[in-house]
């Protein structure tokens, strides 16, 4: 299996402080049969300020490491760039890694609360450089969810989107674990990552997600997620199919009253 979505390099940001823990990690992954690991880095204005030089080197020493402790996983450059005005530029002046920087694929999150008023310029801007940017855990950002044809409008110009495998297995709470598989359901996402941190919490672990996947839409929605992160990794296309039209307004939140509400009448 292939992860897309990892906070492996030891010091780098939130994710492993160390290369103790960026080991523990990986070792997590390799039983849950993952091969491949992209580091996906934060990148964010005033936060993390990680350079390409630095997250390509850091992924070489990382690689080299676990050859030493044979340790059978390969880590492949990435970062998670939060969405600011000028990252079109940035692209353009050769600064970004994109995914496996392969030139394709460039892995974007947005502020969870909100979405900003320069989204959709930024992400075609991106587009006109002949990278697809994709959207990390829309279900964990507040307007997503009230407003699923926020992301229908960017799903129909061709930008996919990514869930995070804990939110399927209830690692963020219900509303999470609802809106993830509704995406799916809808064609809003089309890969699961682990957006792993740690070797506790949030574990580079996707094999119980998938199930759940499995479970819930069936073995051809879990095997196209797949499918997707190896082309990803490929620098190939992956389908972003029509999807009919997702209900506007604040869907998820009126859903997420009617829910409180029923488990208080019935004592939950
Ligand atoms: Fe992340």
């Amino acid at each position: 299996m292939i992860d897309l979505h990892a906070h492996i390099l030891p010091g780098l940001d939130d994710g492993a402080p160390d290369l103790g823990e960026a080991l523990s990690m990986a070792w997590l992954a390799v039983e849950d049969g993952i091969e491949f690991l992209v580091a996906t880095p934060h990148v964010m204005e005033g936060e993390y300020s990680t350079d390409r030089e630095a997250i390509l080197s850091a992924v070489e020493q990382l690689n080299s490491h676990l050859d030493k402790y044979q340790i059978p996983l390969k880590i492949l450059p990435g970062a998670e760039y939060r969405l600011e005005p000028d990252l079109p530029e940035r692209l353009a002046r050769g600064e970004l890694v994109t995914l496996n920087d392969g030139g394709r694929y460039l892995l974007v999150e947005l502020p969870p609360a909100f979405v900003p008023p320069y989204m959709e310029r930024v992400l075609y801007e991106l587009q006109l450089q002949g990278v697809t940017p994709i959207i990390a855990h829309p279900e964990r950002n507040a307007s997503f969810c009230r407003h699923p044809d926020l992301l229908q409008v960017l799903v129909c110009r061709g930008v996919p989107a990514q869930v995070t495998a804990g939110s399927l297995t209830g690692m963020f709470g219900r509303e999470a674990a609802r809106m993830a598989i509704y995406f799916l359901e809808h064609g809003l996402a089309h890969f699961v990552a682990s957006d792993a941190h740690s070797s506790t919490g949030r574990t580079p672990v996707l094999s119980p997600a998938l199930a759940e996947v499995k479970r819930r839409l069936g073995a051809d929605a879990a095997w196209k997620l797949k499918d997707n992160s190896r082309r990803v990794l490929e620098g190939r296309n992956i389908a972003i199919e029509a999807v009919g039209k997702v209900p506007t307004g604040r869907r998820g939140s009126l859903r997420a009253f009617l829910e409180k509400f029923v488990s208080k009448r019935r004592g939950g």
